[in-house]
């Protein structure tokens, strides 16, 4: 479909007609539950007064990822913004079987961000993926998929985006994350099997399961009010990153010893070479082994349990050049502490204990 036919086609959604400057709840029924009721996804269809873009905002494609549907929930709540043209599709839960068993799983076991686009003679995960594709994605110019660390773990706000593809790096670019990882994404997920539709599509990675956390949704929105300025759609400024930092390169750093962990950095911390990420020790409190970053890098992610066996990550490091390493510390330098990035450093992770390798408590 062409630009002019999607803001054409966002007139019908499954039946129900959505005029310019109107906004409609709308359910998309995906499946039936083992006792015969249907399972619908609730979707709400909002159209500026001008034709313009399709753009969706998608939460909880993993059941339990769901800072996604607390920042979709934000925007119909409170209205942070009038939409003057285009479509505004939001989605603030995409896989609702897993949602209601608060997993990152289909009850058929699998992933549905492995699942796209989709079949209709599929498996269920391959079915709800057909559904959703069809009825939101593939009448969509543009996408932003929002997304968690897995459980267990915490991401530092990252955008995911194919880099070498003009109308996505266009996205991510105003989405303007500080941190972005040039990447197509696996076979099978949602923003690659988008893409290849022609829908162009990016992933922000923020925050833990099960929480709605408000540094994380207020990044989250910063960015989607971003795209839409950009995009024309509603009024405004784009608000832009302290430093844009563009990475390919990343490592799962993982426990060599089991045993208790130490942690000695934050998320969203840069890293030299050789600087201690964590310390295994015992539950006597003896050190074991310290883990230590392979390259000057920055956390990505972390481990929220301190409890590890061999080969459980710990710290999720990402490489980039060298130069950019520099330009993002002299930012992380100057930011004041009330602002967006200082409190989500603090937030992310919050309780977890942090200490120096060499503390008085080493043994
Ligand atoms: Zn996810």
């Amino acid at each position: 479909m062409t630009h002019d036919e999607k803001w054409a086609a966002a007139a019908r959604w499954n039946g129900e007609t959505v005029a310019p400057g109107t906004r409609h709840d709308i359910t998309l029924t995906v499946s039936r539950s083992y006792s015969g009721a249907d399972i619908g996804v609730p979707i709400h269809v909002w159209r500026g007064p001008e034709p313009g873009p399709s753009v969706f905002v998608t939460g909880a494609v993993h059941g339990d990822e769901i800072n996604g549907t607390g920042t979709v929930r934000h925007i119909l709540q409170e209205r942070p913004f009038d939409l003057r043209a285009g479509t505004l599709v939001l989605v603030p839960v995409v896989n609702i079987p897993a949602f209601e068993q608060l997993s990152r799983y289909s009850p058929d076991r699998r992933d549905l961000n492995r699942s796209f686009p989709g079949s209709p003679t599929g498996s269920l995960s391959s079915r709800l993926a057909h559904v959703t594709f069809q009825n939101i994605v593939a009448r969509c110019d543009y996408g932003i998929d929002l997304h968690t660390a897995a459980v267990r773990r915490t991401n530092y706000p990252n955008a995911r985006a194919d880099m070498n593809q003009e109308a996505t790096a266009r996205l991510a670019t105003l989405f303007g994350a500080e941190l972005l990882i040039n990447s197509r994404g696996p076979e099978g997920s949602l923003r690659r099997a988008a893409l290849a539709a022609g829908c162009a599509t990016m992933t922000l990675e923020a925050g833990e399961v099960w929480k709605v956390e408000p540094a994380v949704v207020e990044y989250a929105l910063r960015g989607i009010r971003n795209v839409l300025v950009g995009l024309k759609m509603i009024e405004g400024d784009i608000v832009e990153p302290s430093y844009r930092t563009v990475a390919e390169d990343t490592r799962w750093i993982r426990a060599e010893e089991g045993g208790f962990l130490r942690f000695h950095v934050h998320p969203g911390d840069t890293v030299e070479k050789g600087q201690p990420l964590a310390t295994n020790t015992s539950l006597a409190g003896r050190s074991l082994n310290t883990l230590t970053a392979p390259r000057d890098a920055i956390v990505l992610a972390m481990t929220t349990l301190p409890a590890v066996s061999p080969g459980d990550p710990v710290a999720h490091l990402a490489f980039p050049s060298e130069s950019a390493l520099r330009k993002m510390e002299q930012a992380l330098g100057k930011l004041p502490e009330d602002s967006l990035l200082a409190r989500l450093h603090d937030d992310l992770a919050s309780n977890v204990m942090l200490s120096d390798l060499d503390d008085p408590y080493e043994q």
